[in-house]
């Protein structure tokens, strides 16, 4: 990892351009580039193993037809549409594992290239260059709000998308909703040597990772922080300070990487919330990082967990 880069998804190079989703045919412009999601998965190209989002120049005959759409922005001097094609029957693979926490099927189009595959953006993590991450988690981000908001929180009445699928406006009441995120807390807990790493119910065989909760109404990030940590683990913890920050489109998230100093040792496991915590030494954490002890995973490659504990083990947080 390189130490002094943001978090993967968190390098703002799509410039949004807000101004241009009043435009009546935004998708129409020139310079237009189109990216498509199935189900949630989006369009990758996979070049010596290596995913990149798939932009196509021409709108294709699968999304002729369709009149909804999301205007993403500029990437790379392109103006990104995303159309969501959930509806096709054509595209063919296993699909038992879609929505799981870790789906590796690659769904294919037949009349799409190749070495194009429909694929679960939470499991390329490890393998996707930072420089699409931003493109991929806002239009993962979009694609889950379209999905989940179809109703008016008002009134019930039906809603319809408007300004390039950023607003939607209830049909009966006016009603206008946005896209939403819910921030949530991540910590790295320090007690001298050691941090504080937790695993829930259904994770991966021998993962551990920071432990993290959604941000409450009325709780600053600081006091969210505490209580997160003493609920979950029943440490204390204090000094909580913010490193940097993940959009975390599975299905909503804005993590919020954080610091704090523990008080005490003792653990208490929340079993509701958490199967497991404990204390990692710096040398441990090193060994699992590197391959060198199997009996326990640090999160993921990409995930700001990883990020955070990569940074602790370098000494610079
Ligand atoms: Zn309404």
């Amino acid at each position: 990892m390189d130490l002094d880069s943001p978090p993967l998804f968190s390098l703002m190079n799509l410039e949004r351009k807000a101004n241009l989703r009043n435009l009546k045919n935004v998708k129409n412009l020139k310079n237009c580039s189109h990216l498509i999601i199935w189900r949630g998965k989006l369009l990758f190209q996979f070049n010596d193993g290596k995913p990149f989002p798939y932009l196509i120049k021409q709108r294709i005959r699968f999304i002729q037809s369709l009149k909804k759409y999301i205007f993403l922005g500029e990437f790379e001097n392109r103006n990104v549409v995303l159309w969501d094609i959930s509806d096709s029957r054509e595209v063919l693979g296993n699909t038992e594992q879609i929505g799981s926490f870790n789906d590796p099927e690659r769904n294919f189009h037949p009349d799409l290239p190749k070495n194009t595959y429909f694929c679960d953006l939470r499991n390329l993590l490890p393998l996707l260059n930072p420089k699409y991450g931003n493109l991929c988690a806002t239009a993962k981000g979009m694609y889950e709000w379209h999905k989940r908001v179809s109703f008016c929180q008002s009134c019930g009445g039906k809603l319809s998308s408007k300004k390039a699928g950023w607003e939607k406006t209830c049909e009966k009441c006016n009603y206008k909703q946005f896209p939403r995120i819910d921030p949530v807390v991540i910590m790295l807990v320090k007690k001298g040597n050691d941090i504080l790493l937790g695993r829930s119910h259904g994770w991966p065989a021998k993962m551990y990772s920071c432990l993290a909760g959604f941000i409450e109404p009325g709780e600053t990030i600081e006091a969210a922080a505490e209580r997160e940590v003493m609920e979950e683990s029943g440490v204390r913890i204090k000094n909580v300070q913010y490193v940097t920050s993940q959009p975390w489109p599975f299905p909503a998230s804005l993590m919020i990487g954080c610091t704090g100093e523990a008080q005490s040792r003792t653990i208490k496991i929340d079993k509701d919330e958490l199967e497991d915590v404990i204390w990692v030494s710096k040398e441990e954490v090193f060994r699992a990082l590197n391959g060198l002890d199997t009996s326990i995973f640090m999160a993921r490659k990409g995930a700001i967990a990883r990020y955070l504990i990569e940074k602790w083990v370098a000494g610079l947080i």
